[in-house]
């Protein structure tokens, strides 16, 4: 959670505020329009934000017109600050690829229940695959998935602070 997101318009780690005061008054203050996210398009319109396909550009220019902003999902990515952080340990070489297609999967499921909840970021390291996810119960879901598909170990440590939740997954 970033420290100069106040407090008033926290809605489950900050993910959801709206648009900062001066703007949201000039959006709401008469002027038509909707917001819509210069990376990756989703839309901001009746205080959340939609995916994009549920909008035509026809639609939004009869809406006022687009104002290009950036949505919380891809200001974490940018900013590299996670709700979520999931590794998984020991991952057999003749399993990889299967995780990794779930990981995929349950991911692109998230997204398209709730276009701000992603992973947003994937990469091997030394430590074994580290996943980053914009919400904390999408790294709790894919280490349950992963444990109820592979069998194997899991840890979920979750922050004292506002800090992500922490899943650890290892094969055994
Ligand atoms: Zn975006």
């Amino acid at each position: 959670m970033k420290k100069e997101t106040s407090k008033k318009t926290l809605k489950k780690g900050g993910l959801r505020q709206p648009p900062k005061k001066s703007e949201a008054s000039e959006f709401g203050g008469g002027k038509k329009g909707v917001l819509v996210c210069l990376k990756c398009k989703a839309v901001y319109k009746n205080k959340s934000w939609h995916h994009k396909e549920k909008y035509t550009n026809k639609e939004i220019k009869e809406m006022g017109g687009a104002k290009p902003y950036k949505c919380p999902a891809c200001i974490r990515k940018e900013s590299d600050t996670c709700e979520g952080f999931l590794i998984l340990k020991n991952v057999p070489k003749d399993k990889e690829k299967e995780i990794l297609a779930l990981v995929k999967n349950v991911g692109e499921k998230a997204e398209m229940t709730d276009v701000l909840d992603r992973i947003i970021k994937l990469k091997k390291s030394r430590d074994g695959i580290e996943i980053e996810t914009t919400e904390n119960q999408l790294a709790v879901k894919l280490g349950k998935q992963i444990k109820s598909a592979f069998k194997g170990k899991l840890e979920i440590h979750w922050s004292h602070t506002d800090g992500p939740v922490r899943v650890l997954w290892t094969a055994f």
